[in-house]
């Protein structure tokens, strides 16, 4: 599948990648759809699509098919998990243990295709082996559920405190379900609708319903003995919810911007109780290496469990529709298997 511009995804058939020096070739067994691929089908995306046409989709596990010269970490038939991205190892902010911020970060795409081509930086840096127990549809949730777990570190969540996540979509549950295993109690908020049933059901945590309640921040403190929330992590990037996280977070509490808003949006703070309550606003962008690998981690040692955000299964064909469904909100994940 190939993205040629916003609005403008075709199917088209190119040549199986030979891999050159220092690549792989991978055979994808498993693709998940994401929120970004619908956001940058809409509008582009300027870090990680910095040139069209490109192929498309970017949360994907495979077996290894072809090996270029000189990679010896890895064989034909070794089933990985790749990350979406390599960090150079050489900037100021790789050198600080900042990996995420790489000034100069190589995102790879191409998950909805039968074949993709792993750079040099990326095999060297970002692929994982997986275990035999771990399959690759659950293996496939190693990038977001890295992002998931980068957005809960910032935050520095502590067993018993209260953490709400606004934003129920697959990466508000993924930082529910982090949340979770931490100890914390969750509180997801999401509008009524199809996603928030299928979200109660899978039971992360407690379930707001933001249309039913003419303040979400009045309810979330009404649900924490008028407190406010140790901990709040936006996770619908609209600035309108950023502004309710910062409201809604209890005196000494951390505000996480984990959703990513449109260009030049801005929000308005409150200088006194962010100075006098002494708030804590933490910007989350993406994840490194580090993180990618706990991901991996944590899903084969069965401690975090993504499977039940996988709503639909779909060919290849059908990712357009399949993207479709994710922005009219009747899907968390679909499943794509080529
Ligand atoms: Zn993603
Ligand atoms: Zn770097």
């Amino acid at each position: 599948m190939v993205f040629h511009g916003p609005g403008d995804l075709r199917r088209e058939e190119l040549p199986v990648p030979a891999p050159g020096p220092g690549e792989l070739v991978l055979r994808i067994d498993a693709a998940l759809t994401c929120g970004t691929d619908v956001k940058t089908l809409r509008r582009g995306h300027p870090v990680m699509i910095p040139r069209v046409p490109t192929v498309f989709g970017h949360e994907f596990a495979g077996t290894v098919r072809a090996v270029g010269a000189g990679v010896r970490a890895f064989r034909e038939g070794d089933r990985v998990v790749a990350a979406n991205s390599a960090p150079c190892g050489a900037c100021p902010s790789c050198r600080g243990g900042r990996a995420n911020l790489c000034e100069d970060l190589l995102f790879v795409n191409g998950a909805y295709g039968e074949f993709i081509a792993l750079p040099p930086r990326l095999v060297a840096t970002n692929v994982v082996p997986l275990a035999p127990a771990l399959p690759a549809r659950r293996a496939a949730f190693a990038e977001p559920l890295a992002c998931a777990l980068g957005g809960v570190a910032r935050a520095r969540v502590e067993a018993g405190q209260t953490v709400v996540v606004l934003g129920a979509g697959p990466l508000g549950c993924l930082l529910g379900m982090v949340a979770a295993a931490q100890g914390a109690r969750v509180l997801l908020v999401g509008k009524a609708g199809w996603r928030l049933d299928r979200v109660r059901q899978l039971g992360i945590g407690e379930c707001l319903d933001a249309t039913k309640t003419g303040s979400v921040v009045a309810e979330i403190r009404a649900r924490t003995g008028g407190r406010g929330a140790e901990v709040t992590i936006d996770a619908t990037g609209r600035p309108e919810v950023w502004e309710e996280a910062v409201e809604a977070v209890a005196r000494g509490g951390r505000v996480v911007f984990f959703g990513g808003c449109a260009p030049g949006t801005a929000i308005r703070l409150e200088t006194r109780r962010t100075h006098y309550e002494e708030l804590t606003l933490l910007g989350a962008f993406h994840h490194t290496p580090e993180l990618i690998r706990r991901a991996v981690g944590l899903m084969a040692a069965g401690t975090l469990v993504p499977d039940g955000l996988i709503s639909h299964r779909m060919p290849l064909e059908e990712v357009g529709e399949a993207l479709e469904l994710m922005a009219r909100g009747e899907a968390l994940k679909v499943l794509v298997e080529p």
